[in-house]
């Protein structure tokens, strides 16, 4: 069979919508598309041809690692649809068989149409004229498939677009959002439940870039929902999702938490803790939000009024993407995302430990202040922090181009102690106002 050069196509749709910030916007999703393939060694080059990404591939590209890029593509967020084909000459004759070969790699149908494009005019046929030849060849090839003009089941794209031809039938939905990078930084409260990690890929659809805190049970427990919350940022690294997760072991603070307040405000006072940890976390990272996979009234603590009692435990915004989601929805999310299987190994966490036998649905906020007022609370918050493990994973947010055109870090994981130490030298600021002065530090990623 004819060899012709291998390409994907990678389409945007919301992306057009933004006017004047478009050119910032592809450039991000362009650079996150290149930095997730680079290390390809099949991959030739990925660039922009008029209004798509275009990645090509190496001679010795075989199908299924194309394919199995596309299905990375189409889990990127921003890519509203990854198609794959060939570039070929402009040569109708080379066109038709590239043609052909790109619908017998299409999968099953029984109707198909053909959508000719002319870029440039100096290409001497034109649209229709396209249309009508690649139609005859292709009708040649495949007598018993039928054409339809309206609802086919293949469409098979002929674009002219500068000096090549790229021709392509296979076309595969994809998640869509705006690319990672577009919408700032959050922290993400990250149990190893089914809840937050959609909750942080819903985030990371909308183009944030997502920091995870995972409090885990540690010493009072195994480490078992660790391993757990670190699977599920491999899986939401493979698309960027994740840029790094800070690994709080909360279990012996529980443990003073559990014996010094009334058992039934117990976990609000766990949650305000987290909360608080988060938010002086979320500072040092510049990120302007936290994200918790709450859903009103899944649980006793996420009534409005227990949601309040959590809110007023931090100055920063909390986004809680899955507030009015059935959990039969989440779980639907999450076994698309490819968490649900993790989520549900059964793992002992700061979740499961030292709970009270009836916790309070109705928090008041005066009740828990008073409760709160005979714990250390600032002096905790600074040591949970100083404890926090740091994971790094791969995301484009971190990553920029070097000279030579492979990729690195922005930010190295060793800088850690130092921005922490940082903060630590600004702490009249209790750790929970914006410090303008970590500027410098705050821009790394
Ligand atoms: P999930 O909601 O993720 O399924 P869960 O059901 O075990 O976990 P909930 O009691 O519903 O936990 O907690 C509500 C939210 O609080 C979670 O979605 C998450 O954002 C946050 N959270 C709870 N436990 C932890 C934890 N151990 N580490 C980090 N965040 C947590
Ligand atoms: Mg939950």
């Amino acid at each position: 069979m004819e060899n012709f050069q291998r390409i994907t196509l990678v389409h945007y749709h919301e992306l057009a919508l933004k006017g004047h910030n478009r050119k910032a916007f592809e450039r991000k999703l362009m650079h996150n598309v290149d930095s997730l393939l680079h290390d390809r060694d099949y991959v030739e080059r990925v660039m922009m041809i008029s209004g798509r990404i275009l990645v090509i591939y190496k001679d010795d590209a075989c199908e299924d690692r194309v394919s199995f890029d596309v299905d990375l593509l189409c889990k990127v967020p921003g890519v509203a649809r990854v198609s794959c084909g060939f570039s070929c000459q402009r040569d109708i004759q080379v066109m038709n068989r590239a043609a052909e070969r790109a619908l017998r790699e299409a999968g099953n149908f029984d109707t198909w149409k053909v959508v000719a494009k002319r870029s440039h005019t100096d290409f001497p046929i034109d649209s229709m004229e396209m249309n009508q030849l690649v139609g005859e060849y292709l009708c040649g090839r495949f007598p018993d498939k039928k054409v339809r003009m309206k609802g086919a089941d293949v469409e098979v794209h002929v674009e002219v677009v500068q000096g090549r031809c790229y021709v392509y039938a296979r076309s595969v939905p994809g998640i869509g959002g705006l690319p990672v990078g577009t919408a700032g930084k959050v922290v993400c409260l990250l149990s190893s439940g089914i809840d937050s990690p959609v909750a942080m890929w819903r985030m990371a659809r909308r183009g944030a870039t997502c920091l995870a805190v995972h409090f885990s049970g540690r010493p009072q427990t195994v480490d078992t929902s660790e391993y757990l919350a670190d699977d599920i940022c491999h899986v939401l690294e493979e698309f960027g999702g994740v840029a790094r997760m800070f690994v709080v072991p909360f279990g012996d603070y529980q443990r003073q938490i559990a014996a010094m307040v009334p058992p039934q405000l117990r976990i609000l006072i766990y949650r305000r803790l987290m909360m608080r940890v988060a938010t002086r976390i979320a500072r040092r990272e510049g990120a302007k939000a936290l994200v918790t996979g709450e859903s009103l009234g899944q649980v006793a603590s996420q009534t409005l009024d227990n949601l309040a009692c959590t809110q007023a435990a931090t100055s920063m915004q909390i986004l809680r993407p899955l507030i009015g989601c059935d959990k039969l929805e989440i779980i639907a999310d999450a076994q698309k995302l490819g968490t649900f299987e993790i989520s549900s190994t059964p793992a002992a966490d700061c979740c499961t430990l030292f709970m009270p036998r009836s916790p309070e649905t109705h928090g008041k906020i005066a009740e828990i202040e008073e409760a709160e007022a005979a714990l250390p609370l600032d002096q905790w918050v600074k040591e949970l922090c100083r404890s926090a493990e740091e994971h790094v994973y791969r995301c484009p947010s971190s990553y920029c181009k070097m000279p030579d055109g492979s990729y690195g870090f922005a930010v190295d994981a060793r800088n850690a102690r130092e921005r922490l130490d940082a903060q630590e030298g600004l702490d009249g600021c209790g750790g929970l106002e914006p410090q303008g002065s970590l500027d410098g530090i705050l821009r790394e990623i």
